[in-house]
């Protein structure tokens, strides 16, 4: 190759069309297994933080691709955004939720309050008569709508549609559980939330994960707890994976979690055994 000016940019330019390319396999593999179904749900119990007592389960979506192998999630959900395929995926992550809170409820003694947490986009929200088809998707496996929390992330709480609010009131008045998501990473007006039907927030692992050791996360999380105990809504420490998590934000007013130190995304059958094996207590 030369040395004239034109071949760095060259470069880009073809560096930029490979990018382009995979992006492209990339959605196609997307849509293709969205087609033939090739998703998974695995399920993490949400607990008491003093007791470890399972209260509830998150649902996390898994894509193993047959090439690919494992796709993390953060990755694969963005671009199905994109795409426009996202309800798709949130069609089968209720639709796998609710059998499988439906099963645990059956076989075990039914606390009342046992929650199935399942996350949502903001392009879910803004989809017309979102929430009356999460209804009807409940309605079939008999389940109350209070037994489902919904995760938005604090970011995708964008109100400036009037079919978001309306998807919002209807949540409220079917009874939903409503859930902000990674909060402490956005930059949402608070003044949100006294309009809005939350029932949970969930701190962030960026902050809920070192709180023991980083005095400013300690004090991120603290602030967020008055702030939750001020709406009277659940707060959900996210990332608990040592005894120091454990010590420090039980000192910090939390009381519940999720994490590895409690539980790893288990499967619906796994995650039935551990309910089973927890209860009674
Ligand atoms: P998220 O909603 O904040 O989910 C929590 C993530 O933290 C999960 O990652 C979970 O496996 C991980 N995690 C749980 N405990 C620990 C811990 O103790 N330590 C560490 N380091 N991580 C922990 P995952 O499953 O990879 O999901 C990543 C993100 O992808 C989720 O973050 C969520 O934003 C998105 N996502 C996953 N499943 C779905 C889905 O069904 N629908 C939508 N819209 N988004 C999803
Ligand atoms: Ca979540
Ligand atoms: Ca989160
Ligand atoms: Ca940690």
């Amino acid at each position: 190759a030369s040395s004239n000016t034109s071949v760095p940019k060259t470069g880009t330019v073809v560096a930029n069309a490979d990018a382009l390319l995979e992006r492209l396999k990339f959605e196609i593999d997307l849509q293709t297994s969205i087609i033939n179904r090739e998703f998974t749900m695995v399920y993490q119990p949400i607990v008491n933080l003093q007791t470890g007592k399972i209260l509830g389960f998150e649902a996390l979506m898994r894509w193993i691709h047959p090439v690919r192998g494992f796709v993390p999630p953060d990755e694969f959900i963005t671009v199905a955004e994109d795409l426009g395929a996202i309800g798709a995926l949130t069609d089968f992550a209720v639709e796998e939720s609710c059998r499988t809170l439906k099963n645990i409820l059956d076989q075990t003694d039914g606390d009342p309050d046992f929650f199935a947490s399942i996350n949502v986009s903001g392009r879910d929200i803004s989809r017309l008569g979102f929430a009356e088809s999460l209804a009807l998707t409940l309605d079939r496996y008999g389940i109350a709508p209070k037994s489902i929390r919904l995760e938005i992330t604090e970011t995708a709480c964008i109100f400036d549609s009037q079919i978001v609010r309306d998807n919002l009131e209807a949540f409220k008045t079917m009874g939903f559980g409503l859930s902000i998501d990674d909060f402490g990473t956005g930059y949402s007006n608070l003044a949100h939330f006294k309009t809005m039907p939350l029932s949970t927030l969930k701190i962030d692992r960026a902050f809920a994960g070192d709180a023991h050791e980083n005095p400013v996360s300690g004090s991120i999380v603290a602030m967020l707890v008055g702030l939750g105990t001020a709406l009277n809504v659940d707060i959900v420490a996210e990332g608990v994976e040592t005894v120091h998590d454990v010590r420090a934000l039980t000192n910090l007013g939390c009381r519940m979690a999720q994490g590895y130190f409690f539980h790893k995304p288990t499967n619906s059958n796994d995650l039935l055994a551990l309910v089973s094996a927890d209860q009674g207590r």
